[in-house]
């Protein structure tokens, strides 16, 4: 087991030994999706890079308990403590119930997840599914003296809890800073402050998300959902909390208020945070008419975009950069990244098919090391590429013949390299190619099942037996229906 991965630890603004509290476990929570919404290119981000965090610490012997939640409650509009929650928006524009607009975008996120191959966290909890578990922190909360009671909600007193502890010491503002530039807002008069934030809100009447508590019916509020269901499956205490850059503050600095005043002292030992995307050198958002939805990069459908992405050459595209580096998107990125993926896909086919030399004129040893160096230097993903750049051009020398290897260091630059791309890097081969193949496939058994029916139409039961028994023989199961037919694959 290596010891020596450093991660960057936004807490201590330095890179540190990353150390787990009980080895050989690991306990890992990020802020995941508010799903209200398809998931876009913003989400990629931090699911590819805690994908890889997850990876590597996984190929590096540890057991790896991650835990990404899923809000769906209490995420009220422009992240404030005032405002409609928006799954509730959607749900009352939609005409549906909140839960079926929470599942249909967890069932879209998911979708997309899968096609970036990120894989699934170990738990996956719901903020509308741990109510209990969030009245019991409030509960603490107050009974500490960190929060008080107004009309039915319940807020967090930053000033009492700022005479004890450090408020802001993860984003390094200052509170004397945070009094004099926060004004009041609308909604938000019950507030004794108006950065203190909301830990749980009594319902209004056309409020539908709601439940009942010792205060009023209402619901949480968006930071405590992440303190509560961390705290329940990784403990008191756990080794790294990430999210997006956007999330540090207010999301990330109220969630170590209420962990410090619930517990007396932080939750989490390391934080880490993946910088933004930007597009074409702008932020992206709804109003400036640049938000691509990762459906809409996989089609082509948006208008930014000059063609269809595959998900590999998004997940490509994102790891090309260190993931604390901001990272533009544009069309030309994208297409230069496309160009990357199949190089390294081209070179990982070529490998088995090399022919072995008696003796060797590279050191095969220097690609798993130089790797290995580049990720434990602070998940260094453009370095751990450039070094693979560095190997395909060796791949494509011994495919010449002007380098050579023994069958040994031979099989070990396969498996190295298979490891380093398929496992830790996440890339798999998901081109067009294979796709359109597996559509063909679906046509050209339609189209013989439509030519058996012809057949059998004008009584050549001959063929219509012919066409089911060789496509039975290739591992067809032909069902005639009242339609027509149906078939499946065995
Ligand atoms: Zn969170």
């Amino acid at each position: 087991m290596s010891t020596t991965l450093q991660l960057y630890n936004t807490l201590s603004r330095k890179k540190e030994n990353f150390e787990p509290l009980n080895p050989p476990h690991v306990g890992m929570y990020v802020c995941g999706p508010t799903v209200y919404g398809d998931p876009h290119l913003g989400h990629a981000r931090p699911a590819v890079t805690f994908d890889l965090l997850f990876r590597y610490l996984t190929r590096l012997g540890y057991r790896v308990r991650y835990v990404r939640n899923i809000t769906d409650v209490g995420h009220l509009e422009n992240d404030a403590d005032a405002g409609e929650d928006k799954i509730a928006k959607k749900a009352r524009l939609e005409q549906l119930e909140p839960m079926e607009i929470a599942q249909r975008y967890t069932n879209s996120y998911h979708r997309a997840m899968q096609q970036l191959n990120v894989l699934p966290p170990s738990i996956e909890p719901r903020a509308s599914g741990h109510i209990m578990e969030q009245i019991a922190l409030v509960r603490e909360i107050l009974e500490r003296g960190f929060a008080y009671e107004i009309g039915g909600s319940v807020y967090f007193d930053v000033e009492a809890y700022s005479k004890k502890y450090t408020y802001g010491k993860l984003s390094g503002r200052v509170l004397s800073d945070l009094m004099a530039n926060t004004r009041d807002l609308d909604g938000q008069d019950d507030k004794r402050n108006p950065f203190d934030f909301a830990l749980w809100k009594k319902a209004s009447p056309e409020h539908i998300m709601r439940w009942e508590s010792p205060w009023s019916v209402g619901f949480p509020g968006w930071h405590l959902e992440c303190s509560a269901m961390s705290t329940k499956y990784l403990g008191e205490t756990f080794d790294i909390h990430g999210g997006g850059l956007d999330l540090m503050f207010p999301h990330h600095e109220c969630e170590i208020a209420q962990s410090v005043a619930a517990c007396g002292h932080d939750a989490a030992r390391m934080w880490v945070h993946n910088n933004m995307i930007t597009i074409n050198g702008q932020k992206m958002g709804k109003s400036l008419g640049n938000f691509i939805t990762l459906e809409e990069l996989f089609a082509g459908s948006h208008r930014l975009l000059t063609q269809a992405y595959s998900p590999m050459a998004v997940r490509f595209f994102i790891l090309q950069a260190h993931y604390r580096s901001t990272l533009d998107f544009s069309n030309e990125a994208l297409q230069a990244a496309e160009k990357g993926l199949q190089r390294l896909l081209a070179a990982q086919k070529t490998l088995p098919h090399l022919k072995p030399s008696d003796k060797s004129t590279l050191d095969v040893s220097r690609l798993a090391a130089d790797c290995r160096a580049a990720l434990n230097d602070d998940l260094n993903t453009a370095v751990a590429l450039a070094v693979l750049a560095e190997w395909i051009k060796n791949i494509n020398a011994l495919k010449v013949g002007t380098e050579a290897l023994t069958a040994a260091d031979m099989e070990k630059l396969n498996a190295d390299f298979t490891l380093i791309t398929s496992d830790i890097l996440g890339i798999k081969d998901d081109s067009q190619a294979d796709a359109n193949r597996k559509d063909l496939s679906a046509d050209l058994v339609n189209l013989l099942l439509n030519l058996r029916l012809q057949a059998k139409s004008s009584k050549d039961f001959a063929t219509a037996d012919k066409i089911r028994n060789e496509l039975d023989a290739l591992g067809v199961t032909v069902k005639d229906t009242k339609e027509g037919f149906e078939w499946s694959i065995r």
